[in-house]
């Protein structure tokens, strides 16, 4: 077996036995393989492996990618700051957008959805843990900004994503991701159907999944140590 598809076997049993150390379904977690700086022929291997999902941060890159895989059956999932002139762009090639955290960008985005598609799958990014983080929307004005994205047509608002600061320690990274969980109950008490918490990477999946993670977004550890982009 080549590299990526080895690696993909190795992520898929760290959730495995993840999932069982909580009493947890492996099959309510999903994979999202984080292809970012990697190139077409990456990609396909990984879906010789067996994965759909795919991650992007870089429009431009992911367009390329989108293109030249255009044949296979690929789920694309933008999951880098948006730029407000990006939006049709990404409306128009994504499945799943994971970064919402301003309304102005969700209206833009359900604008640019056309009809011809289903509804634009997104979270709300929420900036949990990190003061210093321009990317998210803090946690107190999560409900009132994902209320109102509930509300747009052409968009599914599907659960919430964070990035916590990054931690060693397991019990510091349960913190952050139990916030994120907590957040996301208190809106689905609130009527809201979010279904997802897209959160958990390379480095902390274990901990996102002990707290109810139904998305690891998965980079390194399936394709290896980026370059600087
Ligand atoms: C790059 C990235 C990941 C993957 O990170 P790894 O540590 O390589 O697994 C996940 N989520 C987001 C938003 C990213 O930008």
């Amino acid at each position: 077996m080549d590299t990526i598809g080895a690696n993909l076997q190795a992520v898929k049993a760290r959730i495995a036995t993840a999932a069982a150390q909580c009493g947890r379904d492996p099959a309510g977690i999903q994979l999202l393989a984080v292809s970012k700086t990697f190139d077409a022929g990456a990609v396909r291997a990984a879906r010789a492996a067996g994965q759909r999902a795919f991650g992007e941060n870089y429009l431009q890159e992911a367009i390329d990618k989108i293109a030249a895989l255009a044949e296979s059956d690929l789920i694309w999932h933008f999951i880098g700051p948006i730029q407000s002139n990006k939006t049709r762009q990404i409306a128009a090639h994504f499945d799943w957008v994971h970064s919402v955290d301003r309304l102005r960008i969700a209206e833009r985005l359900s604008a640019a959805r056309s009809a011809a598609q289903p509804p634009l799958q997104i979270c709300l990014q929420v900036n949990i843990g990190d003061e210093n983080s321009k990317s998210g929307v803090a946690p107190a004005e999560a409900p009132a900004l994902a209320r109102a994205l509930a509300a747009l047509p052409r968009l599914c608002l599907r659960g919430l994503m964070s990035i916590p600061p990054a931690s060693d320690d397991p019990r510091v990274q349960r913190g952050y991701f139990s916030q994120l969980r907590a957040l996301r109950d208190a809106l689905v008490a609130q009527g809201l159907a979010l279904d997802t918490l897209s959160m958990g990477m390379s480095a902390d999946l274990e901990s996102a999944i002990a707290e109810g993670s139904t998305m690891v977004r998965v980079g390194t550890a399936i394709f290896g140590t980026r370059q600087q982009h």
